[in-house]
């Protein structure tokens, strides 16, 4: 039994609230710490904290005031979002208080045992499949994290009899310090939030966190195609589970001939799977990877992977106009996920392009922005996608605002036969709310095009 007393009495400081520290006040509160929520939002213009001041939480809003270090504090839980150059996250670690993210709470208090999943791409669709593949396994597998519910309050209700999976990002990961998954996936690594972690090093350093509480009888399972992922998981404890579509790794998953196996057993023949994409064959191979380890039926995935058609926003069909077909990646906000987007495709693409500049120049996309037939640029980084596309010797279209006044442009543009994808290559939050929002004002303007 995993000790919900170990919380009782304890000062913590929540910092940041959002979906994730409202979870962990609420957690934190039920387990008789004394919390104490410190959020930028002044009170007035903050329910979330109302609500929790109404159930008798300290709430201090409105900034984030040094002072509060002065109080008892044994542990802060502070927001994934919050950067570690936030003046009082720094003054917290000089003084060597222990700052976590609210997984760590989530591992700490579990019972069931959990599979985590992190990388720069494809987390959401491997973790979604993860889940389904568990089905009928002999144990309930529980999504927890960024899709579905906060982590901490699944695992409060979790048993022996679940499997928690959960994506975690490299902000969360930063933040633990004895989260202990049973299984670790790293898919993939790439030059992405580096506005927060500074360099690549840094960055990985943060994702390699998942490894670093594995026991002998635990599995990580890593893309032995990225040299990056091989190199962060050396002298990582526990059972290597490798994956690759290039290699046979007969200790993991893999592909020959066409038929992906895993560890020597026939899975799948490749052309029975509906997900597109070699990017989606690395989730697949991953997926496997982690659900085999933890008891899935081979029965199980088969019919996960001839039925599953991926998750919303991730190179998602839209429709088909006069033999024109529209695809939705709005979660593409970085390039290598772009990139991956246009490669599944043999067709002509006319790609949508641009958002949020968080300072990386464009030239890793020159190969892939050669392979489509046009660009249509818009947002914060218009300019440097232009400049990527005039390399790449691609038309380039930039009379337009955002990605509603992009698809009709695109439409004129296109040819039957082609493909009009939105794989923005960046965050939305330069225009939009989320990602989400994008993908579907994206899909507005089709359906407002069919109209037309
Ligand atoms: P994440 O949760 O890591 O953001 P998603 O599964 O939501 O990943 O996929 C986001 C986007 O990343 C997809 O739309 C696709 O374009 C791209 N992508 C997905 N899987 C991979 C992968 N294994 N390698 C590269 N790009 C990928």
């Amino acid at each position: 039994m995993k000790n919900k007393q170990q919380f009782k009495n304890k000062h913590v400081l929540v910092l940041g609230l959002a979906k994730s520290g409202e979870a962990a006040s609420r957690l934190l509160y039920r387990l008789g710490a004394n919390v104490t929520v410190n959020d930028a939002k002044p009170i007035e213009e903050n329910p979330q904290a109302r609500d929790l001041q109404s159930i008798g939480i300290k709430v201090v809003c409105g900034s984030h005031p040094l002072t509060l270090l002065d109080e008892p504090v044994d542990f802060i839980v502070k927001n994934p979002g919050i950067p570690y150059t936030n003046p009082i996250v720094e003054e917290a670690l000089k003084r060597n208080i222990s700052i976590v993210t609210e997984v760590e709470l989530a591992s700490k208090i579990s019972e069931a045992e959990m599979i985590a999943i992190t990388g720069s791409n494809g987390k959401t669709t491997t973790t979604t499949l993860i889940v389904e593949m568990l089905k009928n396994s002999g144990k309930e597998p529980l999504i927890a994290g960024n899709i579905g519910t906060v982590a901490c309050e699944v695992a409060e209700k979790a048993t022996t009899q679940n499997i928690i999976v959960t994506e975690l990002s490299s902000f969360q990961l930063q933040g633990t310090e004895e989260f202990h998954p049973k299984v670790a996936v790293l898919l993939n690594l790439f030059d992405a939030h580096l506005d927060y972690h500074g360099t690549k090093e840094a960055y990985g350093h943060a994702k390699a966190r998942i490894f670093a509480n594995l026991d002998t009888d635990d599995f990580y399972v890593i893309n032995v195609d990225d040299e990056y992922v091989v190199k962060l998981a050396e002298g990582v404890k526990g059972v290597k589970v490798p994956f690759s579509v290039t290699k046979e790794v007969l200790s993991g998953a893999y592909v020959k001939d066409n038929i992906v196996y895993f560890k020597e057993e026939k899975i799948i023949d490749r052309v029975d799977i509906t997900l597109p994409g070699k990017h989606n064959l690395e989730n697949i191979l991953a997926a496997i990877a982690a659900a085999k380890s933890m008891g899935a039926r081979t029965e199980q995935i088969v019919e996960v992977l001839k039925t599953f058609t991926g998750v919303e926003h991730r190179v998602q069909y839209v429709k088909t106009l006069n033999d024109r077909k529209f695809y939705n990646d709005s979660k593409a906000t970085n390039i290598l996920a772009a990139q991956a987007a246009v490669a599944a495709f043999s067709e002509p693409v006319i790609l949508l392009a641009g958002g949020l500049d968080r300072g990386n120049s464009f030239d890793a996309f020159i190969p892939s922005l050669k392979k489509v037939k046009a660009v249509i640029t818009f947002g914060e980084t218009k300019e440097k996608i232009n400049l990527a596309a005039k390399e790449a010797g691609v038309k380039i279209i930039d009379s337009v605002l955002n990605v509603e006044e992009a698809v009709p442009v695109a439409y004129d543009l296109s040819e039957p036969g082609d493909v009009i994808l939105l794989s923005p290559a960046c965050a939305s939050w330069d225009q939009y709310k989320t990602f989400e929002q994008r993908g579907e004002k994206f899909i507005q303007a089709v359906e407002q095009l069919m109209q037309r």
